[in-house]
């Protein structure tokens, strides 16, 4: 070790599985509404009865154009179906309806940002496919040796979503999958829910000793619901394949399952190459021809997306890029802070409030801006009271903690707590009293020419005030008393 340590680079390449939000499935009229009874959605197409006939739903084609526009690919003026063969119990025809070959966009991009600078993550495709199946294992002690199927979601319409093998670091990734759920989001496709399943994530990792152009054997990671479970199954995996290169050994290509319970990855099959799956054409659905003028209408009716919007909060409300990143990255953030802004026009100070106690309280309680306890009006009606004088900031950080347990108005907490800033002269000099008269030596040591101890009797003050006094007054006063 030491000396000849070899510093490895980690390769990461993503898949997204995103559920597209139609009413109907995308090969057949069936209901997508999630959580109905087992198998009351489903008809002979989508249940792959013989002699059953897909049709391509049109509002599918449509959202998955979208995405190709929004992430500035290059969608395809011929598309093409194509048999997916698998057994699995989920599979009722034996194989999926995907894109392979065809697929309807490629060559795109995300921005996301790498210590300070933009870096490009590229598409490298996105498909249309049905998802499969929901298995069952028996959940009571008189069905736990059997599986049940629930075909609901079998046809439910999916876009996967291919990135390029450019993302180098977990954090890169979890930024790449906040940015891609932002834009599905902002488009209104998906609802890009990770624990319910509607954005689903499988990553292939490897490593190299930096500077090494070729890649190493690269795993494929399956089963992280959640973005905090993304990475932490990545730097597992880099941590794990580092080890076996260091011991000499080769990396094996597998597929691998995220372990939450043990924080580990558990191997679980090798990993299938494309002819595993005997891909070929679906005979059934005719080939898709996307009109140019289609494609175009499309384009005008996309909204404001991620980036177009960090770049305008920045031009109105003279924020940095970093603030602007975070406050566009999610359509919900965008809105909550545009109307904290509305009532109360001063955006940095907004913007400070939100990034610092309001994300760190969402992010402690793993919640999205949506199941925020602290709406946009609470949040201002406490910036006011800042404002104004009626608290100070110190106190209004325990303010906030407290509105956001309680989902209580500030000014109600405030006046429960008897929190209401001391701004009467009278009262704030009898604490400095106090304060002098528990200590006369540093009062003496102050009057000799210590004036460093200035503090010290600011923090005494505001001892006895339970921090209520206003600093500016305590720092005023306290400067006179203290001269004698
Ligand atoms: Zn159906």
């Amino acid at each position: 070790m030491g000396a000849n340590l070899v510093e490895y680079e980690p390769v990461i390449g993503l898949e997204v599985h995103a559920q597209l939000e139609t009413r109907s499935k995308i090969f057949c009229g069936c209901s997508t509404t999630f959580g109905e009874q087992p198998n009351t959605q489903t008809c002979p197409v989508c249940t792959g009865q013989p002699g059953s006939l897909p049709v391509v739903n049109r509002k599918t084609v449509e959202f998955a154009i979208k995405l190709g526009l929004a992430t500035s690919c290059r969608i395809a003026p011929f598309c093409l179906f194509a048999r997916k063969n698998y057994f699995y119990p989920d599979l009722p025809k034996g194989y999926q309806i995907s894109m392979y070959e065809y697929p309807l966009a490629e060559e795109g991009f995300i921005e996301i940002v790498v210590n300070g600078q933009k870096k490009r993550i590229q598409i490298i495709r996105i498909h249309m496919e049905e998802d499969a199946g929901k298995l069952k294992h028996g959940e009571t002690p008189e069905t736990e040796s059997f599986s049940y199927v629930d075909f609901n979601r079998t046809g439910v319409p999916l876009v996967e979503i291919v990135s390029g093998p450019d993302i180098r670091s977990p954090e890169e990734a979890g930024d790449y999958l906040r940015k891609l759920r932002g834009i599905l989001q902002y488009l209104e496709i998906c609802t890009g829910d990770m624990e319910k399943g509607t954005f689903r994530c499988d990553a292939n990792v490897s490593i190299r000793p930096k500077g090494q152009k070729e890649f190493g054997t690269r795993t494929e990671l399956k089963n992280m619901n959640s973005f905090r479970h993304v990475e932490k199954a990545l730097e597992y995996e880099i941590k794990r394949q580092i080890a076996v290169a260091e011991d000499g050994k080769d990396v094996v290509q597998e597929t691998r399952l995220w372990d939450v319970d043990q924080g580990v990855t558990i191997s679980m099959r090798g990993k299938e190459e494309a002819h595993d799956y005997r891909y070929f054409p679906d005979p059934d659905l005719v080939p898709l021809r996307i009109d140019e003028k289609w494609i175009e209408e499309i384009r005008k009716s996309l909204p404001e997306l991620p980036d177009e919007k960090k770049e305008r909060f920045i031009r109105q409300y003279e924020i940095p890029e970093y603030d602007a990143e975070i406050l566009t990255s999610t359509k919900a953030m965008a809105t909550y802070y545009e109307e904290c802004v509305r009532l109360f026009p001063e955006p940095k100070t907004v913007s400070n409030w939100m990034m610092g106690d309001l994300l760190r309280e969402l992010k402690r309680n793993e919640r999205e801006i949506d199941q925020c306890p602290v709406n946009p009006q609470h949040l201002v009606e406490m910036l006011e009271m800042i404002k104004e004088g009626t608290i100070s900031g110190k106190i209004a950080k325990d303010l906030l903690g407290e509105m956001y347990r309680t989902g209580e108005r500030p000014g109600k907490i405030v006046r429960d707590k008897g929190w209401v800033q001391i701004v009467d002269e009278g009262e704030i000099e009898k604490a400095i009293e106090k304060a002098m008269e528990g200590n006369p030596k540093q009062v003496e040591d102050y009057r000799k020419g210590k004036e460093k101890l200035f503090g010290f009797f600011v923090g005494e003050v505001m001892k006895q005030t339970k921090g209520k006094a206003n600093p500016k007054l305590v720092n005023e006063l306290l400067k006179k008393k203290l001269k004698g």
